[in-house]
């Protein structure tokens, strides 16, 4: 496999994938040249040169590109990229984080059947289970999955996925990613996992015995808060599967303007991800020592209930630290006012610092006791912190934090 070519993380997301070795050439001049930076095509449709060849390209596919909902070069070069960062057999790219999910559990879930699911999901995948698929006769079972004998409980002689996250949103909660794979193989289940928040820089669930990783590519890989794009990674059979069926057919395909701007971000993933890891380590301390804050949650501080589990299974706790304000609703409404340089703006993974305060913003529509079952307190403000200077980020922290009564 390729992914034994590199000794590191960089060197893979830099080099793999990129092998466009022939180049172009211009037919008037006859000039040629290699692009360095993989080139991006921005066409829908690929001419062919006879009816043969044509034809052909409809019988195996993989002789030639005939149509960009099928597949494109550029979009081919980031799947190159993302198989190997996450140990995978093969990689597809998609429209965004969701089409990711939706193709991967239409996938999997092909001839019906039942799923085990994390019960704090990202919230259009837990809308996408708890809401879309029951029409389509398709049952989800929510279960705290930190335990990992809750999620072997909940197994039905129709359960065909196990549906996971590590570190969930907002909390932060690890699922043991090597016990509940285990569990999967046992019963003969597709286990899967939303790898957004962790990155394949922190942990590679594949090389932990997970059979399906996805990503939203919105977030840390892609970077620069430029896009929205998804990513599946898994065995071949299955990637070809998810693209020969749901994705072309659902066609949550990626637009090859979409995936080179993530093929600009994902070479300093690694780069980005240590520091994301660095600052909010700087970050989740000083919070934890401040007055105003009630607790803090933080895969990397030693007071995160499963601190133990994260050392183990992550390699860099991420960027995203969650707190819980003393003066509860009216302070969180109060602190993303007064904060300047972190933004108040959902989304992750970018390099500026995000804040959000889920109980007066993307929340405050759902009723308190509602919230208040899942976690989402008054108090509650979520940072995915950026890479600007730390200094800046705790000096801006500092001054609406002292604002704040309590
Ligand atoms: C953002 C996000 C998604 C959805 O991704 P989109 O690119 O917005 O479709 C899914 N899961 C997690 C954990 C996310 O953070």
């Amino acid at each position: 496999m390729e992914s034994k070519k590199y000794k590191g993380k960089s060197t893979e997301a830099i080099h793999a994938g990129e092998t466009f070795s022939t180049g172009v050439q211009d037919q008037q001049s006859g000039k040629t040249g290699i692009p360095l930076l993989p080139p991006i095509f921005q066409n829908s449709t690929f001419r062919f040169e006879t009816a043969t060849e044509c034809a052909s390209a409809f019988i195996d596919e993989e002789s030639g590109y005939v149509y960009t909902r099928w597949g494109n070069p550029t979009q081919k070069v980031l799947e190159g990229k993302l198989a190997v960062l996450e140990a995978g057999e093969a990689a597809l790219a998609t429209a965004s984080g969701m089409g990711a999910i939706s193709t991967a559990l239409l996938t999997a879930l092909a001839d019906g059947g039942h799923v085990v699911a994390m019960e704090t999901l990202y919230s259009a995948t837990y809308n996408l289970l708890n809401e879309e698929f029951p029409r389509m006769g398709i049952e989800t079972t929510f279960v705290d999955a930190t335990d990992p004998n809750k999620v072997e409980s909940a197994i039905r002689p129709d359960t065909k996925v196990i549906y996971l996250e590590s570190p969930t949103n907002p909390l932060l909660k690890l699922v043991d990613l090597a016990a509940c794979a285990e569990i999967a193989k046992a019963h003969n289940i597709t286990s899967i996992i939303d790898n957004t928040f962790a990155t394949p820089c922190s942990q590679q669930p594949i090389v932990l015995g997970i059979d399906v990783v996805l990503h939203s590519m919105t977030k840390y890989l892609s970077g620069n808060g430029a896009v929205i794009a998804g990513a599946i990674v898994g065995e071949k059979e299955f990637i070809v599967a998810a693209q020969k069926g749901a994705l072309r057919n659902f066609g949550a395909v990626i637009s090859p303007f979409n995936a080179w701007l993530t093929l600009l971000g994902i070479p300093t993933l690694p780069l980005r991800f240590g520091q994301h890891c660095e600052n909010a380590a700087c970050i989740a301390a000083f919070l934890e020592a401040h007055p105003a804050v009630a607790w803090v949650r933080y895969p990397g501080l030693p007071s995160h209930p499963q601190y133990e589990l994260a050392k183990r299974q992550m390699n860099g706790f991420g960027g995203m630290i969650t707190m819980e304000l003393k003066g509860g609703r009216a302070a969180g409404e109060k602190l993303v006012n007064q904060l300047q340089i972190c933004a108040l703006a959902v989304s992750l993974g970018d390099v500026r610092t995000l804040v959000c305060h889920p109980a007066s913003t993307t929340h405050s529509h759902i009723p308190m006791e509602v919230r208040q079952q899942t976690g989402i307190t008054d108090g509650l403000v979520r940072f995915s912190i950026g890479l600007e200077d730390t200094e800046d980020i705790i000096a801006d922290l500092e001054q609406a934090l002292g604002t704040l009564s309590f």
